[in-house]
């Protein structure tokens, strides 16, 4: 589910590897055989095509992430973030089947001084970090085979995010406010793809043997808005990607209102995960001149 977004489409090569990908997604991608148009908030609907089609592995990348709007539109985010969720979950309950889900980083309250454990309180602070709260409870309630990757500031070449949203400002304005006093591990949506790969993998090879349960995965290293906009556009200009360097100012959450309030400090500890997997947090830098270099290759 949610094939057409960020991480759906990273997910799709990388799935193809394990079996036959069927794609769900309000629109159908092109080019992308079995794919499925469907509005994923009719959940009866969803169920009659599980019932038909009996997946052996869900994958739920599908997600209301618009984390302003869901404080007006709370009742479409909950139900594509909770109830979705919880309906994918009793049906794997039911059909002795696997689900992949993807939860965030805004389930926390963001007071933190240390990078936040899956076993740490969980306080969100807007609708959106309430509503993927819910929707581990709910999967956690369904108590079905499942693993749940709680990741941080996804980005990639396509969609909403903030490297395509500071690539389009450069274009428009020389000087950009950005704010730096909230701190996160940026990811990109290709590594989570490739993680979500490695632990299916892992489950299809051993399904008796599989630790399911709640993962912390966030790229390696953590950083501020204005850090990681500084490194997107250095890269950037180095690539020939900017007609102009904008001149970039730091400053303070309180001088950029925003409709829902986001956590100070929302650093995911990925430890667990590379306890249990061996999988290791792949670095800022790095993913970053991969992103933007394919993004140069397309221009
Ligand atoms: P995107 O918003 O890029 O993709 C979500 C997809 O779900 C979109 O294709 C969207 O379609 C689809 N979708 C939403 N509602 C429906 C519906 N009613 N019917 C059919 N399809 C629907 O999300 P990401 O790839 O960025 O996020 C993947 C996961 O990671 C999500 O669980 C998200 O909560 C989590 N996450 C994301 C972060 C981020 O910074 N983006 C940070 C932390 C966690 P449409 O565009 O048409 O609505």
């Amino acid at each position: 589910t949610g094939a057409a977004g960020q991480l759906g489409q990273e997910l799709i090569p990388k799935l193809s590897v394990l079996g036959s990908v069927v794609t769900l997604d309000r629109s159908a991608i092109d080019g992308q055989a079995n794919a499925v148009s469907m509005d994923l908030s009719n959940l009866a609907q969803v169920e009659v095509y599980l019932n038909r089609t009996r997946p052996d592995l869900l994958v739920n990348a599908a997600a209301f992430t618009a984390v302003d709007g869901a404080e007006s539109e709370s009742v479409d985010a909950f139900r594509i973030n909770a109830e979705l969720p919880g309906c994918l979950a009793r049906w794997c309950a039911g059909n002795d089947r696997m689900l992949l889900h993807y939860s965030t980083d805004y389930v926390f309250p963001g007071n933190g001084t240390r990078p936040y454990l899956e076993t740490d309180p969980t306080g969100p602070l807007g609708v959106y970090g309430e509503s993927k709260l819910a929707g581990e409870w709910a999967i956690r309630d369904a108590a079905c085979r499942h693993a749940i990757l709680r990741t941080s500031w996804v980005y990639s070449g396509h969609g909403n995010n903030f490297v395509l949203t500071m690539l389009r400002l450069a274009s428009e304005r020389p000087e950009l406010n950005i704010v730096s006093d909230q701190m996160g591990r940026p990811t990109w949506a290709r590594n989570l793809a490739t993680v979500s790969a490695k632990l299916l993998q892992r489950y299809v090879a051993a399904p008796g043997d599989f630790p399911g349960g709640l993962y912390h995965y966030a790229d390696r290293d953590a950083v501020n808005w204005f850090e990681f906009a500084t490194r997107i556009f250095t890269i950037a200009d180095r690539l020939g990607l900017l007609h102009q360097m904008p001149a970039c100012r730091p400053v303070n959450s309180t001088q950029f209102p925003q409709v829902a309030e986001r956590p100070l400090y929302s650093v995911l500890d990925t430890a667990l995960i590379k306890e249990t997997f061996g999988i290791e947090a792949i670095g800022l830098e790095r993913s970053l001149e991969q992103c933007l270099g394919e993004l140069k290759e397309n221009d």
